[in-house]
């Protein structure tokens, strides 16, 4: 057994579900002088501009001077000790997604908006490592090579001819197989990690290379912006017009394989061009809403109905688009009211055998 919880600060396997908690409400934030936190900063009035419980390692609450200190440091994304390397893996959603097309060699062509979203995984690299291994604290995810986060490492090795290895700790707090690209986004975060321990030795393009390789969704997570992405998923180009929105995250306790998805679609159900324009979707959704679609619906709310039972229940509790992620089975609701989201999240929890979450766009 290995992990955070040795030779790294105890912020790993036990804190994560408390962390996981507020990055319901904020975004997680980690401090390079060792602390780490959670800055909500979309509409919801209780949360605006506060940065809520930070944590130093051996799990102390920091002081009141330690926070309004760090509030004037510069912010990095990770947090390092002398060996180990702890990276957030946030999940993504779909606000639209529309198949364009099929290619011979099987897979199909997407035009899709992407963004990530304040619920995160941790990932944690251990390095002077004879080789890679990957632990998982999730029963469905695989510890073998199959993992998409070992084979970012075997990749980033592979890339630089050296014959290294890593401890990659995953600790899962995104639901699997779920259309949220867990898996493609702890690949990512495997390879920045690494990139960042050894120096930056890979450019940003030899990176998307590698990701590219490793699953369509992989480049995204390392683009780090919301963007449309078209072709298998990696031509990727940023999207600004999306403002922060109150997002609550329905998980229904299923896997759905993507693969299974599109062998199911029929691409004769779609109506629309490949030249599609997304309208901007800041705080009136009233004129983009007939554009938001999801084409995999058709595949997966048909096998799943359940799925449409969440997206109504959503819309009647407010939200303006009710919309499944990806291949599925997870659907988002986005509330242009705080208010609402905040009731729907209670709502939704009381209903069926369901993950709720209320979490941020990470809109940079
Ligand atoms: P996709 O990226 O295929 O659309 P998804 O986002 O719906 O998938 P993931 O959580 O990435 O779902 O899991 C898809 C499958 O990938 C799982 O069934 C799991 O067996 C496998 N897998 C491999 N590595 C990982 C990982 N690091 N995290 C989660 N799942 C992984």
């Amino acid at each position: 057994m290995f992990g955070p919880h040795r030779g790294l600060p105890s912020i790993g396997c036990k804190h994560n579900r408390f962390l996981a908690y507020w990055t319901c409400s904020g975004i997680l934030e980690y401090w390079n002088d060792g602390m780490l936190g959670v800055r909500a900063d979309f509409r919801n009035p209780l949360f605006q501009n506060s940065i809520i419980p930070l944590f130093q390692p051996h799990n102390e609450v920091v002081s009141d001077h330690a926070r309004r200190r760090s509030r004037h440091r510069g912010r990095t994304w990770l947090l390092r000790t002398a060996n180990s390397l702890v990276v957030p893996s946030p999940a993504k959603i779909n606000l639209f997604l529309k198949v364009v097309g099929k290619r011979p060699d099987g897979y199909h062509d997407i035009v899709t908006l992407v963004s990530r979203i304040g619920l995160f995984d941790t990932v944690v690299l251990t390095l002077d490592k004879a080789s890679i291994r990957v632990e998982c604290d999730h029963p469905k995810v695989p510890e073998d090579s199959s993992n998409l986060a070992h084979r970012a490492a075997a990749s980033f090795f592979r890339a630089l001819s050296i014959d290294h290895g890593v401890d990659i700790f995953i600790d899962k707090v995104i639901p699997v197989a779920a259309g949220l690209g867990g898996g493609s986004s702890n690949a990512a975060a495997v390879l920045t990690g690494l990139n960042e321990c050894y120096g930056l030795p890979l450019t940003d393009g030899q990176l998307r290379q590698i990701a590219l390789g490793l699953g369509a969704d992989v480049p995204f997570f390392l683009f780090r912006k919301p963007a449309v992405a078209r072709g298998i998923g990696g031509d990727l180009e940023p999207y600004e017009d999306l403002s922060q929105q109150p997002v609550v995250l329905v998980c229904p306790r299923f896997e759905v394989p993507t693969g299974w998805v599109y062998k199911n679609f029929n691409l004769g159900l779609t109506n629309y061009g490949k030249d599609i324009k997304i309208p901007p979707l800041k705080t009136h959704f009233s004129r983009a809403k007939p554009f938001l679609f999801n084409d995999l619906e058709q595949v997966t709310v048909k096998r799943f109905p359940e799925i449409s039972l969440i997206k109504k229940g959503l819309r009647d509790l407010g939200a303006e688009i009710a919309l499944m992620s990806g291949s599925g089975p997870s659907v988002f609701g986005l509330f242009s009211d705080v208010h609402l989201a905040a009731k729907a999240v209670e709502k939704m929890k009381d209903r069926g055998d369901w993950d709720t979450f209320w979490v941020p766009l990470l809109l940079s």
